[in-house]
């Protein structure tokens, strides 16, 4: 408020005189300049002058009680009025005067008597000058407030360095009063370590300088400052200098504490066992700790700025997919993102590492993101353990076969599958015969030895859909699985049995060894595991009753079946061998004229006991166990070279051979009936082959081909059984069939139902637009005769005329013919 004009701060002139016309005079000219107080003079006016402070007192000199010059010279000895500008009024205006009014302490003289104008403009003029004097007063006030509310150190040094001014009032900064540091030479004051940094940097050639120093005095808790340094030049000499110093004590401080946090931190981070990475907000690198490093195959310093994605190569462990880094999930949603399960890691190595992570935001004081951490750590070791441990709880140590646990499991799966697809499953108890007699005299670690080896003999037999375990000593358990027929079991039973016949060698020891084993079947003999295992267990004992080395079924039925078939297996096998196949044949007439126009060769196995089997019996069996394209050759070769002789006689008849379905499926068959033709020199067109509707479709393509090519060399095709096997007719003008032979069931029916006559009716219909021989089969009767007859079926055969014949009967039928 320096230059406010209100009544308050409105300028004071105090008039001094013991004449009032003067005082009267001097008012009135001057009031409107300024607050006018008047005094007669003496104590009186130094006292006013005391307490109101005028900026101008006009002084007369001339005064009865103390003259103008006493007045003055008081004022000026008081420190409360030194500063009043005084201005002398007087008569006198010698020189003398004049010098005297100054030298007293006056600024000026105004003579009298008064020129009023004068008078107003030198009052005007000093009051102005106070008013100058007042405001930079306030400002030099105003700047000291300033400077003294900075919270540093503000000095000015003279070029001999020393202090014109400082700010350190309370000696906070140089620990010393105020009034000892102005004037004084910097090495007297400043901290020696700040001056010689000061003397060092007057040195050079530089205006400002910067730096930090260490402050010993911890009296003020000042420990480190921020110095500048400002050179004032005057031309090129040095003129001064302007130094200010901060107080950085606690940024220091915080500093080093930072620096202190940080340092525990990396230690800490660097020491633990998991692997940390930290991020920024775009997922980022900013930090890897040696752990993470070496798991992830990067360096930290190469891996800095990188994507987590370059940088953590991770996928599921079973599906090897590449889902969201656990850091990208905690950024984008803001949260801790737990860890993910079943996880790998592959380093840039190309080492795989199953790792389990968890990754979290990092947020500032306002909760802003600012990057993420993802903490993971290696468990391929404890994942190992699992599986191991698990390996261990399902396996036995010995053979590492599954244990009873894990058979218990598959046996429940696979009658579970089975009973979905309408399968079997079959369990075989496998029991070594006598082993306890091995370990008693070869020793425990000898019979380890042999059962190792009997669990490989016993593995090198089965499929991999089956499962072996060992549930004992010396047990083990066959699980198979999928089984279409019980023959399948049969043979593997077999199997095992023989093979452990073949000795084991064993440190120079030979150990000839048998099996007993017992076989239960799901669904027929058991639903559960657990009974499926006792029946098993009883057959098993079952096996070592009847004398060991060998296996039973639970079902006494089924054994008896199976049995059976072994039996006949054996003795189809030795036919074959000894090619003791008979073939028979019933002749086929022409049922116009009843005259005999061929003949249907039919199989016949007859045991060495002189029974007779069917071929309904063998020749599945024999397309089953692979024996058809043997036998059928046989039987093609017989028939072939009948019919040979019977041309050579002069009897016009064609054969027809049965070829069966699995025939067809052998790529030299073409060949087989070449051979045959060749062998026996029949000319091709007295053969027919009479194939079913089945065999046709079951390859559809391979049956084509082979049939063109055989019709090809001039044999004929006979479609047997007909009428029984596909409703669709359509296949007949695809292959080159020459014959249909009406199934013996219409026959048979024809006067039973209407039906079967319809079919007949249409078959001979059909025959006949195709332009196809129709031989009707199992004619018994007279009546089914005319019937066929009045139909004008061409061809018949049947019991009416004869049962197939063995060749020595048929010649004789042929010469009463
Ligand atoms: P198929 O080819 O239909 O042969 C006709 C069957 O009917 C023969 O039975 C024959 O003895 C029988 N049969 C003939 N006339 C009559 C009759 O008036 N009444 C009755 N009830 N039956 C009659 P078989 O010899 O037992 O042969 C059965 C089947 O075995 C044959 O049926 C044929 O499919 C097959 N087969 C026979 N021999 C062979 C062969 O050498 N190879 C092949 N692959 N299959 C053969
Ligand atoms: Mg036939
Ligand atoms: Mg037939």
């Amino acid at each position: 408020m320096l230059f406010n004009n209100d009544v308050e701060s409105r300028q004071k002139i105090l008039v001094v005189d013991d004449d009032p016309t003067n005082l009267h005079l001097l008012k009135t000219a001057l009031s409107d300049l300024a607050l006018i107080l008047c005094s007669s003079g003496g104590l009186d006016a130094l006292e006013l002058a005391s307490r109101e402070q005028p900026s101008i007192i006009l002084l007369d000199i001339e005064m009865p009680e103390m003259n103008g010059f006493e007045i003055c010279t008081k004022l000026k000895n008081n420190p409360k009025t030194c500063n009043i500008a005084v201005i002398f009024v007087t008569a006198h205006n010698e020189s003398t005067f004049e010098y005297k009014s100054l030298e007293h302490g006056g600024i000026d003289f105004i003579g009298k008597p008064i020129d009023i104008s004068l008078c107003r403009l030198r009052v005007k003029n000093h009051l102005t000058l106070k008013q100058h004097e007042a405001a930079l007063i306030e400002a030099k006030k105003d700047m000291q407030a300033l400077v003294n509310q900075v919270p540093a150190y503000i000095s000015y040094w003279s070029e001999d360095l020393n202090n014109l001014f400082n700010n350190d009032y309370n000696g906070k900064w140089l620990n010393l009063p105020h009034t000892a540091t102005v004037t004084k030479h910097a090495s007297e004051i400043l901290p020696a370590n700040l001056y010689f940094a000061i003397m060092e940097r007057l040195e050079l050639d530089q205006l400002h300088h910067e730096f930090e120093i260490k402050f010993a005095n911890n009296l003020h808790q000042i420990t480190y400052a921020q110095v500048h340094l400002t050179m004032a030049k005057s031309g090129t000499k040095f003129a001064g200098l302007l130094l200010t110093m901060t107080d950085i004590s606690s940024i220091k401080q915080a500093k080093k504490q930072l620096n202190v946090e940080n340092n525990r931190l990396r230690i800490m981070l660097n020491s633990i066992g998991d692997a940390v990475i930290a991020t920024d907000k775009l997922a980022q690198i900013t930090f890897m700790n040696p752990i993470a490093e070496r798991l992830t195959g990067w360096v930290n310093r190469d891996a800095m700025g990188l994507h987590i994605d370059e940088v953590m190569n991770l996928c599921d462990a079973s599906t090897k997919y590449k889902g969201q880094n656990p850091v990208t999930i905690a950024l984008k949603e803001k949260r801790t993102v737990g860890m993910a399960l079943n996880c790998q890691l592959t380093s840039q190595d190309g080492t795989v590492y199953r790792v389990e992570d968890s990754a979290s935001p990092i947020k500032d004081d306002e909760g802003n993101i600012t990057g993420a951490i993802i903490v993971f750590h290696d468990c391929s070791e404890s994942v190992a353990m699992a599986v191991k441990m698990s390996h261990l709880a399902n396996h036995d140590q010995l053979t590492d076969l599954p244990n009873r646990i894990l058979l218990h499991d598959r046996v429940t799966h696979a009658c579970n599958v089975a009973r979905a697809h309408n399968k079997l499953v079959a369990l075989l108890l496998i029991d070594i015969d006598h082993f306890k007699y091995v370990n008693d005299s070869f020793g425990h670690a000898h019979g380890d030895l042999i059962i190792k080896l009997v669990a490989k003999r016993l593995q090198s037999l089965i499929d991999p859909n089956a499962t072996l375990a060992r549930v004992g000593g010396d047990e083990f358990v066959l699980l198979l699985p999928h089984i279409k027929s019980a023959s399948q079991i049969d043979t593997i039973a077999n199997d095992i049995v023989q093979s452990t016949r073949t000795p084991f060698r064993i440190k120079g020891n030979e150990h000839t060894l048998s099996v007993s084993i017992g076989i239960s079947i799901f669904p027929t003999d058991a639903t559960r595991c657990e009974e499926m295992m006792t029946h098993a267990d009883a057959s098993m004992y079952r096996a070592k009753d009847l004398g060991r080395n060998r296996f039973c079924y639970f079902s006494q039925e089924l054994e008896n079946q199976l049995v059976k078939r072994n039996l006949l297996i054996t003795q189809l096998r030795t036919a074959i061998d000894t090619e003791a196949i008979e073939v028979y044949f019933q002749p086929k007439l022409d049922l116009q004229t009843m005259e005999i126009v061929g003949a249907e060769a039919l199989a016949r196995l007859s045991t060495p006991d002189g029974q007779m089997i069917s071929p309904l019996d063998f020749i599945p069996l024999a397309e089953e166990v692979g024996f058809i394209h043997e036998l059928g050759k046989i039987i093609l070769l017989k028939s072939c070279a009948v019919a040979k002789r019977w041309n050579d006689e002069g009897h016009d008849l064609r054969i027809a051979v049965n070829i069966a379905a699995k025939q067809f499926t052998n790529p030299n068959f073409c060949e087989t009936v070449t051979n045959a033709l060749e062998l026996t020199g029949l000319r091709s067109k007295y053969l027919e082959l009479e194939v079913t509707e089945s065999a046709l479709m079951h390859d559809f393509d391979e049956a084509l081909s082979i049939l063109n090519t055989l019709s090809s060399i001039g044999l004929t095709i006979a479609i047997d059984d007909f009428g029984t096997g596909y409703s669709s007719l359509s296949y007949l003008k695809y292959f080159p069939v020459n014959t249909l032979k009406i199934d013996q069931s219409f026959v048979k029916d024809m006067f039973v139902d209407e039906q079967s006559l319809d079919i007949v009716k249409a078959v001979v219909n059909l025959g006949k637009s195709l332009n196809l021989t129709l031989v009707a089969e199992g004619i018994e009767s007279q009546q089914q005769l005319e019937q066929l007859q009045s139909l004008t079926c061409e061809q018949g055969q049947g019991y009416l005329f004869s049962k197939p014949l063995l060749l020595e009967q048929f010649n004789l039928l042929l010469q009463k013919q």
